[in-house]
């Protein structure tokens, strides 16, 4: 049994680069423990920490992560922000029911974030909800407005998807626990 205070260092580790792979590994295998412990890094003073804290979430991630992933939507720093908006959509990365309702806090992000990537990142995450006649009047009205030429692809791309009806069919349940660390293409197209 891997102690609580040892799984909060193996949480350090994940910002270097070679020790991230065994770092998540070993979290991974901590089960809930590792998922509290990742959550615990949501709240570190150093945000490359709850930077990868919150994208340990988006492939291991329990009610209480969830819910906490909620208050880093609002972290100072906007690659935290990003990946917290990212982990708490993210569907195909997900085995789990989600017990929030996400769609009003990826509009609030689409809306509001200063940060052109977060915004990008909440528009895609909206695009892949059920259909929803709440997103498709927000897409009409961000194209009405939106300057940025990524983010207007995603919100027509989403509006086409919300006005049909028709759930987004994808292939990238493959991404699921394909490893450990799949930076999730989602992520990577903002
Ligand atoms: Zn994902």
């Amino acid at each position: 049994m891997v102690l609580e205070t040892e799984l909060n260092q193996v949480v350090e580790r994940l910002v270097d680069k070679d020790a991230r792979v065994a770092a998540m590994k070993a979290l991974e295998r901590a089960g809930d423990a590792g998922i509290s412990a990742a959550t615990d890094g949501l709240s570190h003073p150093d945000w490359q920490v709850r930077r990868w804290s919150a994208a340990f979430l988006d492939h291991h991630s329990n009610a209480a992560a969830l819910q906490r992933l909620v208050l880093t939507l609002d972290d100072p720093k906007a690659k935290v922000r990003q990946w917290a908006v990212h982990s708490i959509a993210c569907e195909p990365c997900k085995t789990g029911e989600n017990p929030i309702d996400v769609t009003p806090l990826l509009i609030k992000r689409a809306k509001e974030d200063k940060a052109v990537r977060v915004r990008r990142t909440a528009v895609i995450q909206l695009a892949l909800r059920m259909p929803d006649r709440r997103i498709a009047r927000f897409l009409r009205g961000l194209l009405a407005t939106e300057s940025d030429e990524k983010t207007r692809r995603f919100a027509r791309w989403g509006l086409r998807i919300h006005e049909s009806g028709r759930p987004w069919r994808t292939g990238l349940q493959f991404l699921r626990r394909r490893s450990v660390i799949a930076t999730c293409i989602l992520h990577r197209a903002t």
